[in-house]
């Protein structure tokens, strides 16, 4: 195999690898828009369902994992 097409399909796979899978930014991105709107999300860690945690407000400040305990703030 040469080295441009050697390349080529590593530029391939890595494309439909992008395409199936959310970046990680769009991942955060999207768990906090769902959490600010009060809505509880998938954890992007575990799967399970991450609950917004509010503070002194009542808007959300973040959301916590309720089966493993990650926080997204
Ligand atoms: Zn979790």
């Amino acid at each position: 195999m040469s080295a441009l097409a050697m390349a080529e399909r590593v530029h391939a796979q890595h494309t439909e690898a992008s395409d199936r899978s959310p970046s990680l930014d769009r991942l955060i991105a999207g768990a906090w828009t769902q959490l600010v709107a009060h809505r509880a999300v998938e954890c992007p860690l575990c799967g399970e369902q991450m609950a917004p945690k509010y503070g002194a407000h009542a808007l959300p400040i973040g959301g916590r994992c309720l089966s493993c305990g990650t926080e997204l703030t």
